[in-house]
């Protein structure tokens, strides 16, 4: 019989080392916020394909509204025949935008091509060829989306050289002891030592940092930004690929920072886990690059758009911004109410919540973060981390969860905490 033992072996043997995973488990069925193993064990999800599954695993609406569309077509290329579905998608995304004025969409598959397409268009539009990111930002495992990605270990080591012109300057947060000022001279000294502004193309930034910790970026920062690229005549870029999409209380993460970019990816729980990444942005932007200059044979899939266009549906029907804040708050209170000394910091828009392990001296402990996640594991709870030490779990749990559900893997974590 097939094991999830048995299966194992037979990746190690065939699939590179480089592509870790995280569960030795093989998925066969997943609803909502449980997946079950091809032994029948039950998981509990917090981990959501990775912040894909923020309308849940299978929703019924989505999937029905997939099967409507894989007996219509499943591909064309949107660059050879059209489909309605490609447009509305865009109209919906270009309304829903946190940018004003005249604005233009278009969809590639993942969200590192999103960012890449981003950068691409930048440069079409400024003509100019470097980018500026930050430490600890994350934006794709693409050669360039790699380069603006602000982490060597595991993303960069060996695989240079890096595309460039690109400069990482510092990510102001508390927790990271980096201070608004800090970050802002860090610019300076970029724009001194390494590239004049009059040559930077883009700066890309994430509204919260993903894989870097889900550190917020704060509206003074977001404004100080804007104006720095507004005076370089820099095109200001948001990756929303993992805080987007109602993970943060609203639709976009960049809604409550008061600042509009100028190009904005979206991706993950967009399609809720079909393949599907967008890039929104002013429209003179957008149109810099010449005709054929953008496009890919999948981007914009049918069955993605449709998709999408149902988690846009659900998302108000169910909700969901405010059930974000709900599960955010809930899951804050019950940490804080745990009162332990190896919870550190615990940060979170909406139901975009990290919180930090922590040793007797305040250090980050990576070992009890690791700990914690095979004990779940155990218990049946599914938990990630992320963060530049390690030592943060970073919630991603469908804002669909039930309250019991959701209830059963906060118990999990605290009979692992308390024990
Ligand atoms: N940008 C951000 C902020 C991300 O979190 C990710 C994925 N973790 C990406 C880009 C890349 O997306 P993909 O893995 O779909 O290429």
């Amino acid at each position: 019989t097939t094991t999830n033992q048995s299966l194992l072996a037979r990746r190690k043997a065939v699939l590179p080392t480089g592509l870790g995973v995280a569960f030795p488990i093989f998925a066969e069925k997943a609803k909502n916020s449980e997946v079950w193993d091809i032994e029948g064990n039950r998981y509990i999800d917090f981990v959501g394909g990775i912040s894909v599954l923020n309308t849940g695993h299978s929703h019924p609406k989505i999937t029905q509204r997939v099967h409507e569309q894989l007996d219509k077509f499943t591909h064309t290329a949107a660059q050879m025949i059209n489909y309605e579905c490609y447009v509305e998608l865009a109209e919906k995304l270009c309304q829903k935008a946190p940018i004003s004025g005249e604005k233009k969409a278009f969809f590639l598959t993942t969200g590192a091509e999103a960012v890449e397409n981003c950068i691409k268009i930048a440069r079409a539009k400024t003509r100019r060829p470097g980018v500026i990111s930050f430490v600890g930002g994350w934006h794709g495992r693409t050669l360039m989306c790699m380069s603006l990605t602000g982490k060597v270990l595991p993303y960069k080591k060996n695989f240079g050289p890096m595309p460039g012109p690109v400069f990482h300057a510092l990510f102001p947060a508390e927790e990271l002891n980096v201070t608004e000022a800090q970050a802002l001279h860090s610019l300076e000294m970029i724009f001194q030592a390494d590239i004049d502004p009059s040559e930077v193309a883009a700066m890309i930034i994430e509204p919260v940092q993903g894989e870097g910790g889900f550190h917020q970026v704060t509206p003074s920062f977001a404004k100080a930004l804007r104006e720095i690229c507004d005076e370089h005549g820099i095109v200001l870029i948001f990756d929303e690929v993992q805080c987007g999409f109602a993970r943060t209380g609203t639709l976009f993460a960049s809604e409550q920072l008061g600042v509009e970019p100028d190009l904005m990816t979206s991706a993950k729980s967009l399609a809720g886990g079909y393949p599907i990444s967008a890039v929104i942005g002013r429209a003179d932007i957008m149109d810099a690059p010449q005709v054929g200059g953008l496009g890919g044979t999948y981007s914009g899939n049918p069955l993605a758009c449709v998709a999408a266009l149902a988690v846009m549906e659900v998302i108000e029907e169910e909700n969901l911004l405010e059930r974000s804040i709900e599960i955010g708050d809930k899951i804050e209170a019950f940490l804080k109410g745990l009162n332990l000394s190896s919870i550190g910091h615990i940060r979170h828009k909406g139901a975009m919540l990290a919180f930090e392990l922590i040793d007797s001296d305040g250090k980050p402990d990576v070992e009890a973060t690791t700990n914690l996640k095979a004990k779940a594991f155990e218990q049946g709870l599914l938990l990630a981390s992320c963060g530049m030490f390690g030592n943060a779990i970073r919630v991603m749990v469908p804002l669909t969860v039930e309250d019991e559900v959701l209830q059963e893997g906060l118990d999990i974590i605290k009979s692992i905490l308390t024990a």
